[in-house]
């Protein structure tokens, strides 16, 4: 069997592409499934689950897990408390509002990092907070300040920062940092950027603060992959994922995506078992409800699938031809498809693998009569292709 390596484009490799980015050492990964992922309509996480998710979160080497929102409920408190309880590996990390009252549930929960945030768009600030910019820098300072006071390690965030005036984010960012943030967090939180937009807004805010900064990115353009891929090239040093990318509207950035990506078109490794990448998607699929489109990248089910003879022939030749990772790195699994596309190869393969021997013309009578299915029903299954070759093969 043909020994599959990595087979990616070498131009993400050329000096020239290298030289340009100015990508942090150490890249964290902290993973928001328990919290924005729960946040997609229709999504409940109870205790149990949460624990669940969390261990397998640490197992597979996640380094901060994102647990909840404990100021939402009681049971949510309780939720959060019981991850910090677990005593996992990874740090435990929750949401807060910029509000005493949030801060208190959170020091209740005894976790390991604080998630401030409040929004600066004039979007929000108007037709949400209901606040001038001049309040919210004011509790910017304040509440930052209450929770370093209270010993907890301490992320701030601007949310929908990528429609707030940059000189206005500048402002709070600065407040954060002088009261002692130990992250700073930019949002796309309606993920309206592109990614040029964000390598101009993460280059600026990497120049004015010290701090190291995160980005919490989205989907609704199916741009939160590329935007955090820039950002990181632009000095963030933290990224918020969901697994399987869900979360509120078009989702989050998916956790699988992200590392693999990272891992094999820049060549960095993040400290993440992407081999578990399968199963930690399809545990996130069974506890959300939330089925997995069959072509989502990576773990989806087709993810290495082939139909077409051309790329059926050609992949069990060399599978590099047509997959560029050997489906074995993400977990998933390399599938042969019969359909109304395939090719003499499959069926060939098929009777090989079970000991038949076939003629030339038997192969080419079952090819047939395989193409007319898949022609009419989309798929043929495993029953139907045994049928046929019992049809035409003598035994
Ligand atoms: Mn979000």
């Amino acid at each position: 069997m043909f020994e599959q390596e990595v087979s990616v484009s070498p131009y993400n490799f050329m000096k020239e592409v290298v030289e340009k980015s100015s990508m942090p050492e150490k890249i964290t990964v902290y993973d928001s499934t328990l919290r924005d992922g729960e946040q997609m309509p229709g999504v409940s996480f109870n205790k149990e689950e949460k624990l669940t998710i969390a261990r397998a979160l640490d197992e597979i080497g996640l380094t901060q897990i994102e647990a909840g929102f404990p100021a939402v409920s009681e049971e949510e408190k309780g939720a959060v408390s019981a991850v910090k309880k677990e005593g996992l590996s990874a740090e435990i990390l929750a949401l807060s509002r910029l509000r005493k009252e949030d801060i208190a549930v959170c020091l209740d929960c005894d976790i390991d990092m604080i998630l401030l945030f409040i929004a600066s768009s004039p979007l929000h600030l108007k037709y949400k907070l209901r606040m001038t910019e001049e309040e919210v820098l004011e509790n910017t300072g304040t509440l930052v300040q209450y929770a370093k006071d209270h010993g907890l390690k301490t992320s701030f965030s601007t949310e929908d920062s990528t429609r707030t005036e940059y000189s206005f984010l500048e402002k709070i960012n600065r407040i954060a940092e002088e009261h002692g943030a130990d992250r700073i967090g930019l949002t796309d939180t309606v993920g309206c950027i592109s990614p040029e937009g964000m390598k101009n807004l993460a280059t600026k805010v990497s120049q004015s603060i010290k701090t190291p900064f995160s980005i919490h990115l989205h989907n609704d353009f199916g741009l939160a992959l590329a935007n955090a891929l820039v950002g990181v090239q632009c000095g963030a040093s933290a990224v918020a994922t969901t697994v399987n990318g869900i979360g509120e509207r078009g989702g989050n950035l998916a956790l699988e995506e992200f590392v693999v990506a990272m891992k094999v078109l820049y060549d960095k490794d993040l400290g993440i078992n992407t081999e578990c990448f399968k199963d930690m998607s399809d545990l996130v699929e069974r506890l959300s409800g939330i089925k997995l489109s069959k072509n989502k990248p990576l773990v989806g089910k087709h993810a290495f699938s082939h139909e077409s003879g051309i790329h059926v022939a050609a992949t069990l030749e060399c599978p590099m031809t047509y997959e560029a990772i050997p489906p074995a790195l993400v977990g998933n699994k390399r599938r042969l498809v019969l359909g109304k596309h395939s090719g003499k190869t499959v069926v060939k393969d098929r009777l090989k693998e079970k000991g038949i021997e076939a003629s030339e013309e038997e192969v080419c009578d079952i090819l047939r009569e395989i193409k007319a299915i898949g022609e009419q029903k989309g798929r043929v299954s495993n029953r139907e292709f045994w049928e046929v070759v019992k049809k035409h093969v003598q035994e």
